[in-house]
C-alpha cells in the first residue's frame, strides 16, 4: 500500500453522516485502502487483506465483486456493483460500490453506500404487488401464504419458511404451510415440522406466539427449546428468525393467527432490518388470511338461503348437478318438491313474521326428518325441496315424503296463534323422471301441482302421461307469456344509479315488467326464469334492448347526454354468437352510441360458459359498450376468474347490504369487495340502498355509486325526465 498515501484518506464527517464510506486501490501493487467508515463494515482495518473483506461478503454475491475489482484492476472506468456484507453489530447489509473518475492516476478510487434501506423498500414494494397479485389470482388462502413465503425466502436468502397457524378448537400451534427451496434436502426437517404440535408457551414456536416477541437463533442445532433441533441439525439449518403474525380485525380486537419462521443453511447474524420487515410480511399474511375468509364467508353465505339456513336454489340445484355427475350405473335417488298450502293467507292475516315464523318451523322440521346423507333446499317463498342419498328406493321417497305431510300439518305457533298448513309434494327418481337437475325438478314440480290439483295435503309421484299440463299456473304463464310481445305487455321502468356523493344521476337500469292482460303487474324475477328456458328470453332480450336505445335516443334527444342505461342480459341471450352483430345494429337504428350502454351479467352467466362469454365480452368492449358484474358476491366466481373478465364496473348484491352498517360481517363483506373493486379498476355500484345509514357507511368507505330504493325508485321514462332535471340534494 505504499502507492497510496494514506495521510490524505479520511472521512468527512458527512460522510460518516450518509453511510458513505471511501475506497482506494493500487492497480499496479493491488493493495486497497478504506476510510473508516467503509472499514467498519467490513470490520476490519484500514489497509485490510482484500482476502478478509471478500470473507464477509455473502457467498452468492462474491463473484460480482471480485469481477468488478478485476475490471478496476484491468483499468475499467465507471465500474458498479451491489453485493450483500454480514457486519458486527448491524446485520446484513447491502452496499453499492461505485467507481469514481480519477483517470491518469495508478491510484483508483470510489466510494461505497448502504443502500439496505432502498433495497428493503423495494422488497416490500414487491411484496405487496406479489400480495395483490396472489389476493387475486389464487382461490384459496393455501397458495397465497406458500407463495407469500416462497417470496420472502427468494428474496432474503432463506432456506425454509413456513407458517404455524394456531387452531382455534385445539388450541394449539401446527405447521400449516411450509415453503423449502428446491435445491436442499429438508424433507427431515418438513416430516418433522408436519408431526408437531405445540401449546402456546410452549417451545419455540409457541413461546413466540405467546409473548408476542420475535426470536433470532443464529444455530439452531444448539437451541434447547426448538424442538426440531435434531432435525434442524441433520438438515444443515443453521439461523433461524421466528415472529408472531399479528394484526388489528376489522373490529378493533387484536388477533395473533400464528408464527411465522425462517431457516438459513447459513450461520447469519441478526438483521437490524428483519424486524420491520418482518411486521409488513406479517401484516400482509395476516390480511390474506383475513380476505380469504372472506370470501369464505362470501361462499357460505351465497349458498344460504338467509331465513331458514337452508341451502338457496342454486345452491340445491349444485347439489342435484353433481348427484346426476356422480351417479353410478343403475343407482336411483330422488327430489321431494314441497310447497306449502295455504301460505298466503297466513301472511296477509297475520303478517310476514308469522310467515317468517311458518318458514322457518318448517325448515327445521325437515331438517330433523331428514335421513342421513339427504340434502334440504328453500328454493324460493314457501317451496322447499329435498333431495335424497344416493340409492334412495322410490318406498323410502314415500315412506319420508309421508313425514314431511306430517310435518308441515302440525301446527306452528305465533304468539298465541296456532297456525295451519299442509303440504303438496311432487316426487321424482333419477333415472326414470330424468337425467339432469332440470329435468328431475321439472318432473317434481309437476307432480306437486298434480297434489295440489288433487286436494293438497298429498304426495304424488310423478307419472308422465299426464306431464306439461299438470304443471297448471305455470304453464298458463308460460302461454300468456309467449304472446306478451306480441301483444305489447311488456313496458320498462328505469331506476336511478347516483353518485354517492352528490347524487347526481350517473345512469339508469332499465327494469323490465310484464302487465298481464287481467292487469296484474308480474316482476321480472317471476317470468325472466321461465322465459330462460326457452329461446323466448333471447326475444325478450331483444325487444328490451331495442326499446331501452329508444330512450336513451330519447333522452339524448331532451339534452340528457351524460346519462348512461344499463340493460340486463340473461344467460342464453349473452352465449349467442350473434349478439355483437344484433347489438351494434339495434343502436344505430336508434343512433345512440354503444358507449352509453351497460349490459349487466351475473357471475352465473360467466360461469357456464366462460370462453365463450368472455371472448363475447372482448368483442363488445371492443365496439364501445360497457360491461358490469350485477349481483356481485352472490355466484361463485374466483377471483381468479374475475381477474380475466373484461368488465368495467361490479355492482355488490343488496343481500350484503341488507347488513349494513350494523352487522360486522357484512360490513367486512362491502369493504373488501370496495377493495377489490379499487384494486382491479372497477367502478363499483352498490345497490340496494334503503337507509341513510347504509349511503352514510358506502360514503365512507369510498363507494362511488349507489341504486336504491333512497336514491330512488324504478319510474316510467316520463319520470325520469323529471327526476334528471331537478337534482336531487346531497
Ligand atoms: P337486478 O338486476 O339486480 O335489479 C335490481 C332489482 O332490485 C330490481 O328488481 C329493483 O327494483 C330492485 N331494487 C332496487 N332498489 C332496491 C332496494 O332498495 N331494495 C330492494 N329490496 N330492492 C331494490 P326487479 O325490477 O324486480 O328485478 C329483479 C331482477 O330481474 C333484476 O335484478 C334482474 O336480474 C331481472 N331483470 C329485470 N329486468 C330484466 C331484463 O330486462 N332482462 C333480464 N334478463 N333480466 C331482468
Ligand atoms: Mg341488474
Ligand atoms: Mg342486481
Amino acid at each position: 500500500m505504499q502507492n497510496i498515501d494514506i495521510a490524505s484518506l479520511h472521512d468527512d464527517a458527512g460522510d460518516r453522516l450518509a453511510g458513505l464510506g471511501r475506497w482506494w486501490l493500487d492497480r499496479a501493487g493491488g493493495g486497497i485502502a478504506l476510510s473508516a467508515v467503509a472499514a467498519s463494515f467490513f470490520g476490519t482495518g484500514r489497509h485490510p487483506d482484500p482476502g478478509a473483506c471478500l470473507a464477509r461478503i455473502e457467498p452468492a454475491d462474491r463473484h460480482v465483486v471480485r469481477a468488478a475489482l478485476d475490471r478496476v484492476h484491468a483499468g475499467g472506468t465507471g465500474v458498479e456493483c451491489e453485493f450483500r456484507v454480514r457486519t458486527d453489530g448491524l446485520g446484513l447489509r447491502w452496499l453499492r460500490l461505485q467507481q469514481i473518475d480519477t483517470s491518469g492516476s495508478p491510484v483508483a478510487a470510489g466510494i461505497l453506500v448502504d443502500v439496505t434501506a432502498a433495497r428493503q423498500a423495494a422488497a416490500r414494494e414487491r411484496f405487496n404487488f406479489a400480495l395483490t397479485q396472489y389476493l387475486v389470482g389464487t382461490d384459496s388462502i393455501d397458495d397465497a401464504v406458500t407463495g407469500i413465503l416462497q417470496l420472502v425466502c427468494e428474496e432474503l436468502g432463506w432456506e425454509w419458511g413456513a407458517y404455524w397457524a394456531l387452531d382455534d378448537r385445539a388450541g394449539t400451534l401446527r405447521c400449516r404451510y411450509a415453503w423449502q427451496a428446491p435445491r436442499h434436502a429438508l424433507a427431515p426437517f418438513r416430516a418433522a415440522s408436519a408431526r408437531l404440535t405445540m401449546a402456546p408457551g410452549e417451545g419455540m414456536i409457541g413461546t413466540v406466539w405467546d409473548s408476542g416477541e420475535a426470536r433470532w437463533i443464529e444455530d439452531a442445532s444448539g437451541t434447547a427449546d426448538l424442538l426440531r433441533a435434531q432435525a434442524a441439525h441433520a438438515c444443515g439449518l443453521q439461523s433461524a428468525y421466528f415472529f408472531p403474525v399479528t394484526f388489528v380485525a376489522s373490529d378493533a380486537c387484536l388477533m395473533r393467527p400464528g408464527v411465522l419462521e425462517f431457516f438459513s443453511v447459513q450461520q447469519r447474524q441478526p438483521d437490524a432490518q428483519l424486524p420491520g420487515l418482518a411486521k409488513s410480511i406479517a401484516a400482509m399474511i395476516a390480511q390474506a388470511v383475513e380476505r380469504m375468509t372472506q370470501q369464505e364467508r362470501i361462499r357460505v353465505r351465497a349458498q344460504t338461503d338467509e331465513m331458514t339456513g337452508l341451502a338457496n336454489r342454486a345452491h340445491f340445484y349444485d347439489q342435484v348437478d353433481r348427484q346426476c355427475r356422480d351417479a353410478r350405473t343403475g343407482q336411483t335417488f330422488g327430489v321431494l318438491f314441497v310447497d306449502l298450502d295455504q301460505f298466503k293467507p297466513i301472511n296477509d292475516a297475520f303478517g310476514h313474521d308469522a310467515g317468517n315464523v311458518v318458514l322457518t318451523t318448517f325448515a327445521g322440521r325437515l331438517r330433523a326428518l331428514a335421513p342421513p346423507g339427504w340434502r334440504i333446499g328453500r328454493l324460493g317463498g314457501d317451496e322447499f325441496a329435498l333431495l335424497s342419498a344416493p340409492g334412495a328406493t322410490p318406498q323410502e321417497l314415500e315412506r319420508v315424503a309421508e313425514t314431511v305431510l306430517d310435518a308441515a300439518r302440525r301446527r306452528f305457533v305465533y304468539g298465541e296463534h296456532r297456525l295451519a298448513v299442509s303440504a303438496s309434494i311432487g316426487i321424482s327418481t333419477y333415472p326414470d323422471h330424468g337425467g339432469c337437475t332440470r329435468e328431475l325438478l321439472h318432473a317434481a314440480d309437476a307432480a306437486m301441482y298434480t297434489s295440489k290439483r288433487s286436494g293438497r295435503n298429498l304426495a304424488s309421484r310423478f307419472s308422465g302421461d299426464g306431464a306439461p299440463a299438470d304443471a297448471g299456473h305455470r304453464i298458463g304463464l308460460l302461454t300468456d307469456l309467449h304472446s306478451a310481445i306480441r301483444r305489447g305487455e311488456f313496458f320498462l321502468e328505469y331506476q336511478p344509479i347516483r353518485t354517492s356523493d352528490n347524487m347526481d344521476i350517473e345512469a339508469v337500469e332499465a327494469l323490465i315488467r310484464w302487465r298481464r292482460p287481467n292487469g296484474e303487474i308480474v316482476p321480472p324475477n317471476v317470468f325472466i326464469p321461465l322465459a330462460e328456458q326457452s329461446r323466448l328470453i333471447v326475444d325478450i332480450g331483444r325487444w328490451v334492448v331495442r326499446q331501452a336505445c329508444q330512450d336513451l335516443a330519447r333522452l339524448r334527444a331532451a339534452g340528457l347526454t351524460g346519462v348512461r342505461v344499463h340493460v340486463n342480459m340473461a344467460a342464453p341471450e349473452f352465449i349467442d354468437a350473434e349478439l355483437p352483430d344484433r347489438l351494434t345494429a339495434i343502436a344505430a337504428a336508434a343512433g345512440v352510441d354503444p358507449r352509453g350502454i351497460c349490459l349487466e351479467l351475473t357471475e352465473g352467466v360467466v360461469m357456464k360458459h366462460p370462453e365463450k362469454s368472455i371472448a363475447t365480452m372482448r368483442e363488445l368492449r371492443r365496439r364501445g359498450f360497457g360491461i358490469g358484474l350485477d349481483d356481485f358476491g352472490m355466484g361463485y366466481s374466483s377471483l381468479s376468474l374475475l381477474k380475466n373478465l373484461p368488465i368495467g364496473s361490479l355492482k355488490i348484491d343488496r343481500l350484503f347490504m341488507a347488513g349494513v352498517p350494523y352487522d360486522r360481517n357484512d360490513c367486512a363483506i362491502v369493504r373488501s369487495l370496495l377493495d377489490l373493486g379499487r384494486h382491479m379498476k372497477l367502478t363499483v355500484v352498490a345497490e340496494g340502498i334503503e337507509t341513510d345509514a347504509q349511503l352514510g357507511y358506502l360514503r365512507q368507505f369510498g363507494c362511488p355509486l349507489v341504486q336504491g330504493w333512497l336514491p330512488g325508485r324504478p319510474v316510467p321514462l316520463e319520470r325520469l325526465f323529471d327526476l334528471i332535471a331537478q337534482p336531487q340534494a346531497a
